[in-house]
């Protein structure tokens, strides 16, 4: 900055914008997609952009992969747990059979929460590594 777009209270002079880059006027927005509607442009995208922040393939992927698994919901029927398909006790306090929140809405039995976890993440990261054209 040279000093002359502001005034003396640090505001932008009229006709100078703060974000000079920035959306012309007069142009449309573009809309924001969730992730859940991505297309292969949009996750080619998100990787670069990963890649530059880790530095590294793995890190970027999995990254990614937790974004993917969020974005893409489960099939299993609520009531059953997803990693080993058997009901749900909600009231058991048992540390084998109780349920705990896995994800973002997602119940499993608390002994395979690790699984499930685990699981999902490496799934999303095959799906990814498809999508992305990535060997592995
Ligand atoms: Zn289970």
């Amino acid at each position: 900055m040279n000093g002359t777009e502001r005034d003396e209270r640090g505001r932008y002079l009229k006709g100078v914008s703060g974000n000079p880059a920035g959306r012309p006027r007069g142009s449309k927005n573009r809309p924001v997609l969730s992730p859940s509607q991505w297309v292969t442009k949009h996750w080619k995208r998100a990787y670069s952009e990963a890649l530059i922040t880790h530095g590294n393939a793995e890190a970027a992927l999995f990254e990614l992969a937790a974004l993917y698994a969020q974005h893409h919901p489960l099939t299993t029927p609520p009531g059953l747990c997803p990693a080993c398909h058997r009901p749900l006790k909600l009231t058991s306090t048992s540390l084998y059979d109780c349920a705990v929140i896995a994800a973002p809405a997602v119940l499993t039995h608390a002994r395979c929460e690790p699984i499930f976890t685990q699981g999902r993440l490496v799934e999303a990261a095959s799906a990814l590594r498809k999508i992305l054209e990535l060997a592995g």
